[in-house]
């Protein structure tokens, strides 16, 4: 390495180039490049172009591109699969994370475009980038069948990989019956189920998705010990329980509509009940997690809510009488909060 080439910017220059490197990686999946790979690997260049439909010259530099990124091997006889693209980006994997990965294409990106905006405004850019903007990010999200179903699928994908770590974070046996607030497909129910067999879980949401949750079930059917309840968590009773679960909630909101809930949570909270929030816990002085900070500059380009502290959260929780405010950071994408009602 000659002198000047090992004083360049190398941090600079490889975030300069971090955007393009998701995007290929979005349009690989978004063509199924992996699933066809996972079935019929090794492949060349030019038969994967001819069985999806794509130019050669443009495949066969998407395809290097994702080689030289480690997500293929190219061999003498084509292209294969990683064993990490088997598992996560073709659609079809327990752990695949291609559900995620559409809606970061489709939905995120075209927010994060408007990033600049968002800075300026300090609001959410729903108008910008998809030229409409309703009272709230979910009727945004709920107003057309595909979109949400892209939402969902995203939610339980990424779900997915959270949900043991979420599960197993603090040991729940005391609780008999748990509400997951929010809990969209029910994955993270459906794990709680297997980790405490004498757990009831139900699954609260807004009716427009637990419409739509059979698509998602493991057996393609809702069975107990997992059940689901519609409404609003604002607005509507919430079911009887003795452990509420917010997963990925609270960072969708402001600090006002957080008081709204939990102090609907407080009020039918017996003591000795608890909360259990799975957020992307930062550090007080919000330095160390740049994958948190990004996911809080998500949070400014789609929704009313931030990414918060550990004291933060602890703050919110103790004004509704949520004490004993323990925390545990778990080295996957969701930390996780338990407390319980004195
Ligand atoms: N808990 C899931 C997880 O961790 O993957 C989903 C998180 S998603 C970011 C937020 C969920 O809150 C969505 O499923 C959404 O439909 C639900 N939600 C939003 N507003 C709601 C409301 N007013 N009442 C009930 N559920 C609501």
């Amino acid at each position: 390495v000659s002198e000047s080439a090992a004083k360049l910017p190398s941090k600079i220059l490889e975030l300069m180039d971090g955007f393009r490197a998701s995007k290929a990686l979005f349009v690989a999946c978004k063509l199924k490049i992996f699933d066809h790979l996972k079935d019929k690997g090794p492949l060349k260049a030019v038969d994967i172009a001819n069985e999806i439909g794509t130019s050669v010259c443009g495949t066969e530099r998407l395809l290097d591109a994702c080689a030289a990124l480690g997500l293929l091997e190219k061999t003498s006889q084509g292209y294969r699969n990683t064993d990490s693209a088997n598992t996560y980006l073709t659609s079809d994997g327990e752990y695949s994370l291609h559900g995620y990965i559409i809606h970061s294409n489709d939905h995120v990106w075209p927010l994060f475009t408007n990033l600049e905006s968002a800075v300026k405004e300090g609001s959410r850019q729903n108008h910008r980038a998809f030229g409409r903007k309703a009272e709230d990010l979910f009727k945004d999200y709920y107003h057309s069948w595909e979109v949400k179903q892209r939402f969902m699928a995203a939610m339980h994908s990424i779900a997915h990989l959270t949900a043991r770590d979420v599960a197993t974070a603090f040991d729940l046996s005391q609780f008999k019956s748990a509400c997951d607030l929010g809990g969209c497909t029910g994955a993270l129910a459906h794990e709680l189920v297997q980790i405490y067999p004498n757990l009831k879980v139900t699954v609260f949401d807004l009716p427009e998705v637990i419409a739509n949750i059979s698509y998602f079930q493991p057996s393609g059917q809702c069975t107990a010990p997992v059940t689901f309840v519609s409404g609003d968590f604002f607005k509507d009773n919430l079911p009887e329980a003795d452990l509420y679960i917010l997963s990925r909630v609270l960072h969708d909101w402001s600090d006002e509509k957080i008081h709204v809930l939990l102090s609907k949570i407080s009020a039918v909270c017996k003591p000795g009940c608890g909360i259990l929030l799975a957020e992307m816990v930062l550090d007080d002085e919000k330095k160390n997690r740049s994958t948190a900070l990004l996911q809080s500059l998500n949070m400014l380009v789609q929704t009313e809510g931030k990414e918060r502290s550990g004291s933060e959260y602890r703050g919110l929780l103790e004004q509704h009488g949520f004490t004993n405010v323990k925390i545990r950071l778990t080295g996957n994408l969701l930390d996780v909060i338990l407390c319980v009602k004195t």
